[in-house]
C-alpha cells in the first residue's frame, strides 16, 4: 500500500513508488511508451470543464474545435507501394550487410516508428539451419537481436539439447521491428517486410529452414491451416530458385504457455537434426 505522507518525506520512497507504478503498468500490459513526452492525466482532471458543460441553453452548442495538430511524421506508404519498394530494395542487395542497411533505411513499415531499433539477425550467417520467428519483443527491441528474451532462453535450451547454439544456426524474424505491446504484426506490416526476410534467406543460403510459429509459417510457406496441423512436416521452400526443406514448428513463446507441448517440439527438432546432420555450419 502506498502512503502519500511517506512519499512526501522520502525521495527513496518516491523512487519505490515509481518502480511500483511501472510494475503495475507492466502487469496491466502497458509495456511500450508511445510518446516521448509524459502526460499527467491526473492534473488534466483539474482543468475547468469546457463551456458547453455549463447548464445554460446557449452553452450547449460547443465552439468549433481547434484544428487537430499532430507532430510531423513521414507519411506511410500505401500497402502495395510499400511492398513494391521493399521488393526493389531487397532485390538490389547482394550481401546481408547491404540488406541490413537497406532495411534500416526503409520507411514502408509503420512498426519502425515505435520501435527502438532494427532487429535484423543473430547467429552464424553461414549456418546450414536458419530459424525465422515472428517479431521482436521488448527484450529484442532493447538488445537489437532476435530471441534474447524468455522465449529466446527456451530456444537456446532446445538448441543446446540438439548440440547446437547461436554459432551453429542463423536467426531472423518476419518483421524486424517490435510491434508495440507485443501484438501480432498486421498483414500490411508483414507484407511490407516480407521481401526483406525472403532476400535474407536467399543470401544466407541455409540448407534447412525452420519457421517458428504460425506467423512465420503463414508468411514464408503460405500455410494457414493452424500450426498444430502443420508442425513437424517438411515443406518445400523456394530459396531464390533452390528448393530447400522447411519445417513449421511450435513457437517457443507458445511453449512457455503450454509446456506439455515441448514434447512435440522435441520431436520436431529431432527430425531437423536427423535431416541436417550434426554439422551446423557449412564447411
Ligand atoms: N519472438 C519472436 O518471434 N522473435 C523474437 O525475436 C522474439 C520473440
Amino acid at each position: 500500500m502506498l502512503r502519500s505522507d511517506t512519499l512526501a518525506s522520502s525521495p527513496l520512497a518516491t523512487v519505490d513508488r515509481l518502480a511500483e507504478l511501472l510494475r503495475w503498468y507492466a502487469e496491466m500490459g502497458v509495456d511500450a511508451v508511445m510518446d516521448e513526452q509524459a502526460h499527467d492525466r491526473f492534473s488534466e482532471a483539474d482543468v475547468a470543464p469546457p463551456a458547453f458543460y455549463v447548464a445554460e441553453p446557449v452553452a450547449l452548442v460547443p465552439a468549433p474545435p481547434e484544428p487537430l495538430r499532430l507532430p510531423a511524421r513521414p507519411a506511410a506508404q500505401p500497402p502495395d507501394q510499400a511492398n513494391q519498394t521493399a521488393q526493389a530494395l531487397a532485390a538490389a542487395c547482394d550481401t546481408l550487410d547491404a540488406l541490413r542497411a537497406a532495411l534500416d533505411g526503409f520507411d514502408g513499415c509503420t512498426l519502425k516508428r515505435s520501435a527502438t531499433q532494427l532487429v535484423f539477425e543473430d547467429g552464424n550467417r553461414t549456418a546450414r539451419i536458419m530459424l525465422v520467428g515472428e517479431a521482436p519483443g521488448a527484450e529484442e527491441d532493447r538488445t537489437g537481436k532476435p530471441f534474447t528474451g524468455r522465449a529466446g532462453q527456451l530456444l537456446d535450451l532446445m538448441l543446446a539439447a540438439c548440440g547446437l547454439d547461436r554459432t551453429s544456426v542463423y536467426i531472423a524474424n518476419i518483421v524486424p521491428w517490435r510491434p508495440p505491446g507485443n501484438i501480432a504484426p498486421t498483414p500490411v506490416q508483414t507484407a511490407a517486410c516480407l521481401p526483406f526476410v525472403q532476400r535474407q534467406i536467399a543470401l544466407a543460403r541455409p540448407d534447412h529452414l525452420v519457421c517458428l510459429g504460425a506467423a512465420s509459417t503463414a508468411a514464408l510457406l503460405g500455410l494457414t491451416d493452424g500450426i498444430i496441423r502443420t508442425r513437424g512436416r517438411w515443406f518445400d521452400y523456394d530459396c531464390d530458385g533452390r528448393i530447400i526443406p522447411a519445417m513449421a514448428m511450435l513457437h517457443p513463446e507458445y511453449l512457455l504457455k503450454q509446456p506439455l507441448q515441448k514434447r512435440l517440439a522435441w520431436r520436431d527438432w529431432r527430425a531437423v537434426m536427423q535431416a541436417a546432420g550434426p554439422q551446423g555450419v557449412r564447411g
